[in-house]
C-alpha cells in the first residue's frame, strides 16, 4: 500500500515538482496527519534573498509598462493551471497541512476565485477624476505599480494566502518574492511550479517575475529588510508582525499585515439555536481550529445558556478525531509544539476557574506520529488568562451575559480584532453589532459563524490583528501607489487657495 509519504511525493511530481528536489536538503517537511517525514528539501542559503529581490526587481521594471489587462491574461492562465491541479493540489494541502480533503480542494478553489477576480480587476483599477478649483485645470488619480511585492505566509493557509496576494499584486504590476511556512514548503513548490507553467504560457512575461525563498525567519527577515522590496504582506502571529511591520516601518517601507485573531460570537434569546449550533460548531472545530478566524469565544445569553452548552457539549462529543484523509471531521494539530501549548492554555484556564470538557490526546491507529485531540469546551465565568490570547488549537471558551451591550464590550475587550459574529433574530442587535458602536473587528457577521469568509470582500482585521486588508473590495490599492495628478491646459497659471506670486 503506498505510503502518505509516496502519495505525497508522486502528486509533488504530477504538479511539476522535480523528485531531485526532495530529498538531500537540510528542512525536513513532516506531514500532521501521522508524522512521517516526506522529504528534505534545500533551504535558500542567506544570500539567495538578495539575489532573488534583484531578479525579481529587475522584472517588476519591465512588467510595470505591460499594460493591465494584459497582465490579467497572466492571471487567467494561472487560473487556467489551478483549475487543471486542482485535485493534486488540495491533496498535497492535505497531506502537508493535515486538512480533509474537501478543506484541501476548498484552498485550491480561493485560488481560483481570487484569480478569477483578479482578471476582472485588472481592468478596473480605476483612479478618480477630482473638481479642481482653478480654471482650465484638471485633477485626477493614477495608481501604479509598487515594484516589488514579498509575501510572507503562515502554515495553515499554506497556498490560499499567496495567491491572495499573487493574483492582486501581478494584475498590479509588481513582481512577487515569496516566503511560505517553513512547515509547508512543499505545496509552495507546487504553486510555484503551477505559476511557472502559466508564466510559460505567457510569453511576454519577464525572466523572474516571481521567486520562492524556503526557508525560516531569517530568510524573512533578509527579504524584509531589503531595500528593494517595496512592500510586504505577511500572514501569521502577531509576534511575527511585531517584528516584521518594526523592521518596515523603520524604512518607511508598506507592510500589509494580517495576524492573529480571537474571535467572538455572541448568541442571543432570539436566535435560531439550531443554525447558531452548527454555525459555532463548524468556526470553533473546523480545521482543528487552526483558522485564523477559527471562533474562540463565546457569549451565551443566561438565559440559555445552560441549555446551549448542553447541545454543544453533545457536539462536541460527536464529532470525530481522526485521519482528515479518510473523512474525519477533526484533523491532526501541526506539531507536538501546537499540542504543548494547547495543553498548556488549557491548564492555565482551570487554574483561573474554567471548567474543561474535552482538550485530551487521541492516538489514532497507523497515524500515531501524529498530534490529534478532542476538540476542548471551557466554561469560563470570566474573561481572563488564556482567555484573551490566541491559541492556534479548537479550544473554545464559553461565558454567560446578562446584557447585549455587555456582550459586545466583552467582545471588543481583546487585543485581537480579526472576526466576530452574532446570532440573532432581533433586527436591532443585529444592526447594534455591525453598527459604529458594535464589533470592533475587520469581519463581523450575523447569524454565520467566524470563519470561511469569501474572497469578494476585503479580508482583515483591527488591533494587534494588524490592520492589513487582502483579497476583494478595495484592497488592490496596498498593492499600488497612488499619484495625485493637476494638469494645467489653460494659458495663466492660478495658485491654489487664491495664493499670489507674482514675479517680472
Ligand atoms: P508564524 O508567525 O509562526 O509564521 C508565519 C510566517 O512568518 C512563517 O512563514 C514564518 O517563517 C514567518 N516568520 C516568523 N518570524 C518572522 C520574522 N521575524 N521575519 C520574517 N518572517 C517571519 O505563524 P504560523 O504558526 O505559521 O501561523 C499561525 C498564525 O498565523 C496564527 O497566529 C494565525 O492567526 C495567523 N494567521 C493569520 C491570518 C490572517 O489573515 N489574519 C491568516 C492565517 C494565519
Amino acid at each position: 500500500m503506498a505510503t502518505l509519504r509516496d502519495t505525497a511525493r508522486q502528486t509533488l511530481e504530477q504538479l511539476g515538482v522535480a523528485a531531485s528536489m526532495l530529498d538531500g536538503g537540510g528542512l525536513a517537511v513532516r506531514s500532521p496527519v501521522n508524522g512521517e517525514t516526506i522529504a528534505h528539501v534545500a533551504e535558500t542559503p542567506a544570500s539567495g534573498a538578495s539575489a532573488a529581490v534583484a531578479v525579481a526587481h529587475q522584472a517588476a521594471s519591465a512588467w510595470r509598462n505591460v499594460p493591465a489587462p494584459h497582465r490579467g491574461e497572466l492571471v487567467r492562465l494561472l487560473g487556467d493551471e489551478l483549475r487543471a491541479a486542482k485535485d493534486a493540489l488540495g491533496r498535497l494541502v492535505s497531506i502537508e497541512a493535515g486538512k480533509s480533503p474537501s478543506e484541501g480542494l476548498g484552498e485550491v478553489q480561493e485560488m481560483i476565485d481570487i484569480c478569477d477576480f483578479a482578471v476582472g480587476l485588472s481592468r478596473q483599477l480605476y483612479g478618480k477624476t477630482i473638481a479642481t478649483e482653478r480654471a482650465e485645470h484638471r485633477m485626477m488619480e493614477t495608481w501604479h505599480p509598487l515594484g516589488v511585492v514579498g509575501i510572507i505566509s503562515a502554515f495553515n493557509f499554506p497556498v490560499a494566502v499567496w495567491a491572495w496576494n499573487a493574483a492582486l499584486a501581478l494584475v498590479c504590476g509588481n513582481a512577487i518574492v515569496w516566503k511560505p511556512s517553513e512547515k509547508t514548503p512543499l505545496t509552495a513548490m507546487a504553486s510555484h511550479a503551477v505559476l511557472e507553467r502559466a508564466l510559460e504560457r505567457f510569453a511576454s512575461a519577464p525572466k523572474g517575475l516571481s521567486q520562492l525563498l524556503i526557508g525560516g525567519r531569517e530568510i524573512g527577515e533578509a527579504m524584509v529588510d531589503d531595500p528593494r522590496v517595496a512592500a510586504v504582506s505577511a500572514t501569521g502571529s502577531t509576534a511575527m508582525g511585531r517584528v516584521v511591520g518594526q523592521r518596515l516601518a523603520a524604512r518607511f517601507a508598506r507592510s500589509i499585515l494580517e495576524l492573529g485573531g480571537n474571535n467572538a460570537a455572541i448568541v442571543t434569546p432570539s436566535a435560531d439555536l439550531d443554525l447558531a449550533l452548527r454555525g459555532v460548531a463548524f468556526a470553533a472545530m473546523g480545521t482543528a481550529g487552526q483558522r485564523c478566524t477559527t471562533l474562540r469565544r463565546l457569549f451565551v445569553h443566561r438565559s440559555i445558556h445552560d441549555s446551549f452548552v448542553t447541545r454543544l457539549k453533545a457536539a462536541y462529543d460527536s464529532v470525530t478525531v481522526g485521519n482528515p484523509l479518510d473523512g474525519h471531521l477533526v484533523g491532526p494539530l501541526i506539531d507536538s509544539d501546537s499540542y504543548h501549548r494547547m495543553r498548556s492554555a488549557l491548564d492555565s484556564a482551570a487554574t483561573c476557574g474554567g471548567r474543561v470538557h474535552g482538550g485530551t490526546r487521541v492516538v489514532v491507529e497507523g497515524c500515531e506520529g501524529g498530534y490529534y485531540v478532542r476538540p476542548a469546551l471551557v466554561e469560563m465565568t470570566s474573561q481572563i488568562g488564556p482567555v484573551r490570547e490566541e491559541t492556534f488549537a479548537p479550544i473554545l471558551y464559553v461565558m454567560a451575559y446578562d446584557n447585549f451591550a455587555d456582550a459586545i464590550a466583552l467582545q471588543n475587550d481583546v487585543p485581537q480584532g480579526l472576526s466576530s459574529s452574532v446570532f440573532t433574530n432581533d433586527m436591532r442587535e443585529a444592526e447594534l453589532f455591525v453598527s459604529a458602536s458594535g464589533s470592533d473587528c475587520g469581519i463581523a457577521n450575523v447569524n454565520i459563524g467566524t470563519s470561511g469568509a469569501e474572497i469578494g470582500g476585503a479580508f482583515g482585521g483591527e488591533k494587534e490583528t494588524g490592520g492589513g486588508r487582502e483579497s476583494g473590495s478595495d484592497a488592490w490599492q496596498g498593492y499600488m501607489r497612488r499619484a495625485t495628478n493637476t494638469i494645467n491646459y489653460g494659458r495663466n497659471l492660478p495658485l491654489a487657495q487664491g495664493v499670489t506670486f507674482d514675479v517680472g
